[in-house]
């Protein structure tokens, strides 16, 4: 399945004129002598939506703080982790970025001071008009003991980079065998169907190279998440890797002990040759230090405006709405946002709907082989006064076409954030 990214979005924004006169709808106005300043913090997905739409428009004068060098992708990069891709096919430079206009600074966000409107880096202050916040997810570490010790031996990789680690444990296993833990948290957290996928492209491997060992899925649920997807993935384990996947559901993890390489869990005591504990996540700090909510961001909807700052956008993962933690809404939602800023700097910002809004779409894919992948898709709207409804279309079994269609999805996104 080819995917036309946001096309609607894209289309609105090119055509609206922007100019310079600032009349912001609902907030105090901004400085009309010189472009708004909009900054957006995080490169990733949602980052990288906000920064192509307000690029895509002119009308303001955009800063992008990210400290990578360069983007890499969480979707689809199992298939590095386990070995049949290079890291390269989900890498990319944010060169384009940088043609477009964008300044960036490859920095680190330390604060957030909302009464004085900057943002704070290890080195500068950067004042803002419009603050576009997506930082994705930081683990909690404290609910199994012995990890924050153990930290840099069980990298959980479901942040960008992180995966180079994975990658050199999986290497490793695959080469000895053993026993490799792989633990799935309780949602939200980022991309529920990814330690599913994780699990199975090693195993694809394990059967490839004819390791000896086992992957024990210790998921902290009763069934695969999310629900709407735990059918076609018991299917996939059970038919594909009987052999090399023992399934733990409904199984606490509560400590870790390197020495021993033993985990304490709700089911007793499990040892391990190599451990992928994917940690239950949460907003990075920065968040609930600015105010902005505790687990998640506080945000409205359908706005993504922060509900403690009206000039405070939180889109991705880090917002606390029911919408799926996945890249597909972040960048969707990147640039809605970066269109409804345009709209108060120009003062042509939509009334809001009296009805219910579609919000943006979510697309994910569970690969179970290297070729196969179920295909989920999210949609999602939001009436006045009431909570999101999400509605779910899934994939009833693995399949090559999905399989083919991720990696096109793939190519698709990443040439809308960064060709
Ligand atoms: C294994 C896996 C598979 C996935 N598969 C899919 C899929 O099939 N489809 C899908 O739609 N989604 C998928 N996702 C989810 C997707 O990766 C996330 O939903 C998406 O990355 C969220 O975008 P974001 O902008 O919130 O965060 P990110 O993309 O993580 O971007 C956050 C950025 O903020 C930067 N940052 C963090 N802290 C600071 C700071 N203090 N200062 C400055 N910058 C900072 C980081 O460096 C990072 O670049 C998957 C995720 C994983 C882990």
């Amino acid at each position: 399945m080819s995917v036309s990214v946001i096309p609607r979005r894209r289309q609105v924004l090119q055509a609206g004129a922007v100019g310079l006169a600032v009349l912001a709808t609902g907030c105090a106005s901004v400085s009309s002598s010189a472009k708004p300043r909009v900054v957006v913090v995080g490169g990733g997905w949602g980052g990288l939506g906000a920064v192509r739409g307000l690029l895509a428009a002119g009308g303001a004068d955009v800063t992008l703080v990210e400290p990578n060098e360069g983007f890499m992708s969480c979707p689809l990069s199992a298939h590095f982790i386990a070995g049949f891709q290079p890291a390269s096919d989900f890498q990319r430079s944010y060169a384009r970025i940088d043609q477009l206009g964008a300044r960036r600074v490859r920095e680190r966000v330390t604060g957030i001071d909302r009464a004085k409107r900057e943002v704070v880096t290890t080195t500068q202050r950067l004042g803002y008009d419009f603050l576009v916040l997506s930082p994705g997810v930081e683990y909690m570490e404290d609910g199994i003991q012995g990890y924050a010790e153990a930290r840099a031996q069980l990298p959980v990789g479901f942040r960008a980079f992180e995966q180079m680690a994975v990658r050199q444990q999986v290497d490793q296993f695959l080469a000895q065998g053993g026993n490799f833990v792989i633990s799935a948290p309780k949602p939200p957290y980022r991309c529920p169907p990814a330690p599913y996928e994780r699990a199975f492209l090693i195993a694809e491997q394990m059967k490839q190279r004819g390791t000896k060992g086992k992957i024990i899925l210790i998921d902290a649920n009763p069934n695969p998440m999310p629900l709407p997807i735990a059918k076609p993935i018991l299917n996939g384990m059970k038919s594909l890797y009987a052999a090399q996947i023992e399934y733990m559901p409904e199984v606490d993890i509560r400590a870790v002990d390197m020495g021993r390489r033993q985990l304490a869990t709700s089911a007793g005591d499990i040892p391990f040759a190599h451990a992928n504990l994917i940690l239950p996540m949460r907003a990075p700090a920065m968040i609930r230090q600015a105010g902005l909510g505790e687990r998640w961001a506080a945000v409205k909807l359908p706005s993504f405006q922060s509900q403690a700052d009206e000039r405070v956008y939180v889109i991705g993962d880090s917002q606390g709405t029911p919408l799926p933690k996945s890249g597909h809404v972040a960048f969707g939602s990147g640039q809605q946002v970066a269109e409804a800023i345009l709209g108060r700097i120009t003062g042509k910002a939509a009334a809001p709907s009296a009805g219910a809004v579609d919000l943006p779409l979510g697309i994910c894919w569970a690969s179970v082989t290297h070729k196969e992948a179920i295909n989920i898709n999210v949609t999602s709207s939001v009436a006045p006064g009431e909570a999101p409804r999400l509605k779910f279309t899934v994939d009833p079994e693995h399949n090559a076409r999905s399989g083919a269609a991720a990696t096109s999805w793939g190519n698709g996104m990443w040439k809308a954030m960064l060709g």
